[in-house]
């Protein structure tokens, strides 16, 4: 018998993906967590049914989330990851020579134990010396710190269950004073297509524009996200991410990547205008 994934895109499409494997399957304080691997996507992550990863395509969402803002200010050396258990943006971040020090913070521990074992692909970095987990939640823990990071990245779940807190007003303020004076904020956005995740993504947009000068949103293109189009928001206190990339800098420092150039990272802010319709509250 076939053995298929099927995740709800919108309340009328479905996505599904033919299972090879059951590679794990259990329930955490937080969510379920699953492991399966399919002959087009390899090794994929699942939480409470929603897509997080596959070996295929992490590449795209780790590449963007991490090396636009880190090109935009490549003297970053204090970052903040919440969530992002998988290792992915870890793995990326440690690319970076000039980077001293790195906070995981992920609420959900044994998210991060099924990555070592069964996504080496990401969870590889999780043990350089420049990284400390902290199991905590992300917004319990941004609410003690003041000036202290060039950067956060949240790499959170959707805006329910654990993930909820990590798109909320009081979050993205305390974002603001976690950060250095020339800090930056990115954060996975949601897609703009199907409603439900449209909402998520203007109402975190309007949330952010609150607290940061200036505020912008790219895109990239994930197959397995719905709708296969994905938003990341990026907010900073004096950085224009395209006015203000230094894109030789970044070229010299050799940093082979898939998915991420510096053309496209211009071009990646480029949004069309039923996404700027959307973010203006047209
Ligand atoms: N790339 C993924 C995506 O956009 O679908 C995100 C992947 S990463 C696995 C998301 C992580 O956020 C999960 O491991 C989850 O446990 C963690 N998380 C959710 N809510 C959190 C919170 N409040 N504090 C810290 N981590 C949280």
């Amino acid at each position: 018998m076939e053995l298929w994934y099927t995740e709800e895109h919108s309340k009328d499409v479905r996505f599904s993906i033919r299972v090879d494997k059951q590679l794990y399957s259990g329930n955490s304080e937080y969510q379920k967590i699953d492991v399966m691997t399919s002959n087009e996507f390899g090794t994929f992550l699942t939480l409470d049914s929603l897509m997080m990863l596959t070996e295929k395509d992490e590449f795209i969402y780790h590449d963007m989330i991490v090396h636009v803002p880190m090109a935009t200010n490549p003297k970053i050396k204090k970052v903040l990851v919440i969530g992002g258990g998988d290792g992915g943006t870890v793995r990326e971040l440690t690319r970076y020579d000039t980077i001293e020090h790195i906070d995981l913070v992920e609420i959900d521990k044994l998210v991060v134990e099924v990555c070592k074992e069964f996504l080496p692909q990401t969870a590889c970095k999780l043990e350089d010396p420049r990284v400390t987990i902290h199991y905590k939640d992300g917004l319990r823990y941004v609410r003690a710190i003041e000036n202290e990071y060039d950067l956060i990245i949240v790499d959170s779940t959707d805006p329910f269950g654990p993930g909820e807190g990590l798109f909320t007003k009081e979050f993205y303020g305390n974002c603001f004073k976690a950060l250095k004076e020339d800090g930056i904020l990115v954060n996975q956005h949601e897609s703009p297509y199907y409603e439900n995740y449209a909402n998520s993504l203007r109402r975190a947009h309007e949330r952010i524009v609150e607290f940061f000068p200036i505020t912008r949103v790219y895109q990239a293109h994930i197959p397995t996200y719905p709708s296969g189009y994905w938003m990341f928001g990026f907010a900073s206190k004096v950085y224009d991410p395209v006015k203000d990339l230094n894109a030789e800098a970044w070229n010299q420092l050799g940093i082979k990547t898939k998915y991420y150039n510096t053309n496209l990272h211009k071009g990646c802010f480029a949004l069309p205008n039923y996404v700027k319709d959307l973010l203006e509250n047209k």
